[in-house]
């Protein structure tokens, strides 16, 4: 009844207050405190630094007053259980860990506490509870009416779509078909609809209440430019936005490979910035000497594979720029969260081309993955080239992406510089064509030549094959060679051309049907744009 929602409500509030020593909940974690508290199921997708732990601490604390008993929550990372353990000792609650850092007799006077009824939380590692022994203890305490609630932390490690699939994790379907009348709440920071579904499917959460709290991070301004020569575009970038070397601007700057890395970070060095290589190929030493040095110097440029940033935990980063495409959105999203953690302005910039594309598409095509799951990965590929090509606000496209409406942030590239655009549709249909053709001329070709037969120069390939005499021949003499290939990039982002085998040959998709016939539109930005913007000076 509400009476009894406000008593929960006031609970929770006080235990804010009392254990915690804060004056107000953020966000949604009123909302979710209470529900939960009061007995309901809930999903929960916060970013991270969102304060999710409270979401499950706060009713556990209420609902063990109110004599439910002990919350088990289930997390992945050991260190992290032991810090918020930790945490809530020092605040004076019982609070235990279960994991392998623990000796048997260690792990066998946890559990002796957790039958007394001792413990208002225990966190323990997922493949520690799914053992027969262990679910018998929970079993007991669950038959006393003493098992108050289970909390399932990173809840996306469920889910095999994810960048996080770890199987222990799904075994944990038992604990809702073991203790179905024991509140469940499980959290994550991952949000997409894909994984979502998977939580709530395994988990049994499709009846619980979801809250999803708002993933935008309004001080970061994006932008992605289109690839050319990107390690001086990045120069450009960081001498007009973050000053030139010797700047006080700390950031990240990733790149797809060890050795680009090395390469990326000797050359800024170079030219006079204080840039550092960071990847799993360097000696663990060398690493932890890099990210201390990073984490506790000012200025400091990061040069890095995605191996460096998880559970890096430095405000000030002030930018993330990528060299080459990362795999996804969500992966896009993560990393250049890690940009402006304090609120001031950051960056998020990106150098995007055609070789990105083809790279990306190559690494789910190579990978031993099933068809199923190849479709899945194309499928978040596409989305992410989807917003990289984007003429429309940046930030509304990726908030999207994770179902959250909003308005054009006027803090992105195309909203503070709305592009220009030109109907590509005829030009997409030209070149289509020419591959058709040339494809059925027998052989297939990489973009070269293609573009060659389109412009109609003869070259001695062309002569040798005879290609001035197909019917697509010099149709396209009207855009230059750049602009072809642009329209291409565009093409094979939409998966309408595939750029396969050792020559990077074009071959067309069943995408390009619509397109061929004229039903489906294409715009691409006008060039000069992106040149112009890269010159300008900073704006105030
Ligand atoms: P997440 O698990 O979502 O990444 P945490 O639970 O670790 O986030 O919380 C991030 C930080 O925010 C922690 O330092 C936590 O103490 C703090 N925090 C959470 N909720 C509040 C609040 N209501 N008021 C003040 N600080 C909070
Ligand atoms: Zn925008």
């Amino acid at each position: 009844s509400g009476d009894a929602i406000d008593a929960t409500a006031a609970a929770c509030q006080a235990v804010l207050r009392d254990v915690f020593g804060y004056a107000q909940f953020r966000g949604l974690q009123r909302d979710v405190v209470t529900h939960v508290a009061a007995g309901g199921d809930a999903l929960v997708l916060m970013p991270t630094g969102g304060g999710k732990s409270l979401c499950y601490q706060i009713p556990a604390i209420v609902r063990q007053r109110a004599g439910y008993g002990t919350t088990l929550v289930v997390s992945p990372l050991i260190a992290l259980m032991h810090d918020q353990v930790g945490a809530l000792r020092e605040a004076g609650v019982p609070a235990a860990t279960l994991d392998s850092s623990l000796s048997t007799e260690e792990a066998a006077a946890v559990e002796q506490r957790l039958m007394r009824g001792e413990l208002t939380l225990l966190y323990a590692a997922p493949e520690r509870i799914v053992t027969p022994r262990f679910l018998a203890r929970l079993q007991a305490l669950h038959a006393a009416g003493r098992l108050a609630l289970l909390a399932i932390d990173e809840a996306h490690c469920v889910s095999q779509w994810g960048h996080d699939f770890r199987p222990e994790y799904r075994e944990l379907a038992i604990l809702p078909e073991r203790f179905a009348g024991v509140p469940r709440i499980a959290l994550t920071a991952t949000a997409d609809a894909l994984t979502r579904a998977d939580i709530a499917e395994h988990l049994r959460l499709q009846q619980a209440r979801t809250f999803v709290a708002s993933f935008d991070r309004p001080n970061i301004r994006y932008t992605i430019v289109e690839k050319r020569d990107s390690l001086r575009q990045l120069q450009r970038f960081l001498q007009r936005e973050h000053g030139g070397p010797g700047a006080h601007d700390s950031g990240i700057v990733y790149c797809q490979s060890r050795r680009k890395v090395e390469e990326v970070a000797a050359r800024l060095a170079a030219a006079g910035w204080r840039a550092l290589p960071y990847h799993a190929g360097l000696d663990a030493a060398t690493r932890r000497r890099h990210q201390d040095r990073f984490l506790r110097e000012e200025g400091l440029i990061m040069v890095a594979t995605v191996a460096f940033g998880m559970g890096i935990d430095k405000p000030d980063v002030r930018f993330v720029a990528h060299l080459d495409l990362p795999k996804n959105i969500e992966a896009y999203v993560q990393e250049t969260g890690r940009a402006g953690r304090d609120g001031e302005p950051a960056n998020a910039w990106m150098a995007y081309g055609l070789q990105d594309v083809v790279q990306q598409r190559r690494l789910i095509d190579e990978s031993p993955a099933g068809e199923a799951f190849k479709r899945i990965l194309r499928g978040k590929l596409d989305a992410l080239l989807a917003l990289a090509e984007s003429t429309n606000c940046r930030r509304q496209q990726w908030l999207a992406y994770f179902g959250e409406a909003s308005a054009p942030c006027g803090n992105c590239d195309n909203c503070l510089q709305p592009p220009q655009t030109w109907d590509a549709t005829e030009a997409a249909r030209k070149l289509l064509s020419c591959i058709y053709r040339l494809q059925q001329s027998g052989a297939a070709f990489g973009a070269g030549h293609v573009i060659d037969v389109l412009r109609g120069q003869a070259t001695d390939k062309v002569r040798a094959h005879g290609h001035e005499r197909l019917s697509t021949w010099a149709i396209g003499r009207e855009l230059d060679e750049a602009t072809w290939r642009r329209v291409l990039r565009q093409l094979v982002a939409r998966g309408a051309v595939q750029v396969a085998g050792e020559f990077h040959t074009l071959h067309l998709t069943p995408a390009a049907r619509p397109i061929l016939r004229g039903e489906q539109p294409l715009h691409l930005r006008v060039a000069t744009e992106g040149r112009r913007a890269e010159r300008a000076p900073r704006q105030a």
